[in-house]
């Protein structure tokens, strides 16, 4: 079956789907994204994707090109044309096309919007989950706004790119002052020898991720102590357990950091239990 594309207003074969060479996207990285995961062929925390969606637009004055709930029609549209059992769905944003120019072009430039999906293998996925995962430690380069959902993310592939040639699966970004900010493309966790579950607290430096939003609603029923701050990485190399959080992985834990070992080297109880625990506070469509 070939892949169905939507692009500003059409549904197209991939092999059809494209953008033109004067989108800000292209040029700029001028646009935002989001990512969604699918199980049983239903979006899980849409709502919430749609609101960050909204808010990133908003910081960037680029404006939503259609209703939210539009919008979710389109992304349940092309989950179902792909028959995406599970898997993500993938949207995004940009300023529009026009002839280039830093500063922004007309408001009446319409956005674009560009609608892809694909099937994750999810037998892989758990198996990934039940190892754990390595990753290393890399600068924390990016611009200071990552808490926007930005389609510019060259740190972040620099990142990817760097763990996988050092026989790693993912990157921790470090902050100047030696504190962990977040993964390649997920939220940081760790618990402490004491049992505490610590993440970042969500401010500029971290994108506030849904998974993480929802996790502490897991957290809170599972009755385990939480704390939002700052940790340096000499913290996360003696924390029990480790693990990182994004829609597409949910709850991933890491073993080895820079390769040291984490806890015994195994997945621990409490990333376990909440990866388990995670789609019964998830919002399901
Ligand atoms: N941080 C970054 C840099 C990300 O790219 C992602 C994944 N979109 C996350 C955190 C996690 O966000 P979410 O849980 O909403 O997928």
């Amino acid at each position: 079956m070939s892949r169905i594309a939507y692009v500003n207003g059409r549904y197209l074969p991939f092999h059809d789907a494209k953008v033109h060479v004067e989108d800000r996207g292209y040029q700029f990285a001028d646009g935002v994204y989001e990512v969604c995961e699918v199980r049983s062929g239903r979006l899980i925390d849409e709502r919430r994707h749609l609101e960050r969606l909204k808010r990133s637009l908003g910081e960037l004055q680029i404006r939503m090109p259609m209703s939210a709930r539009a919008l979710g029609v389109i992304l349940h549209e092309v989950a179902a044309r792909n028959r995406i059992g599970y898997g993500i769905v993938y949207l995004q944003i940009t300023r529009g096309v026009a002839r280039r120019d830093h500063v922004f072009p007309s408001r009446d430039i319409r956005p674009s919007l560009v609608v892809t999906a694909r099937a994750l293998n999810r037998s892989r996925n758990e198996a990934l989950a039940e190892q754990g995962i390595a990753v290393i430690t890399v600068p924390d380069n990016r611009w200071g706004r990552v808490d926007i959902k930005t389609t510019g993310l060259l740190s972040n592939v620099l990142a990817r790119q760097a763990a996988l040639e050092r026989g790693a699966r993912d990157a921790w970004f470090v902050d100047e002052d030696g504190t962990v900010t977040e993964a390649s493309s997920a939220n940081v966790w760790i618990v402490t020898p004491a049992g505490t579950l610590v993440t970042r607290h969500a401010d500029h430096a971290i994108l506030r991720g849904i998974t993480r939003t929802v996790l502490f609603d897991a957290i809170k029923a599972q009755g385990l102590a939480v704390q939002e701050r700052s940790f340096t990485v000499e913290e996360a190399y003696g924390a029990r357990e480790a693990f990182i959080t994004s829609a597409s992985q949910i709850v991933l834990p890491v073993v080895r950091v820079d390769g040291r070992t984490i806890g015994n080297g195994k997945p621990g109880p409490v990333a376990t239990a909440l990866r388990r625990a995670y789609h019964l506070y998830a919002e399901t469509g």
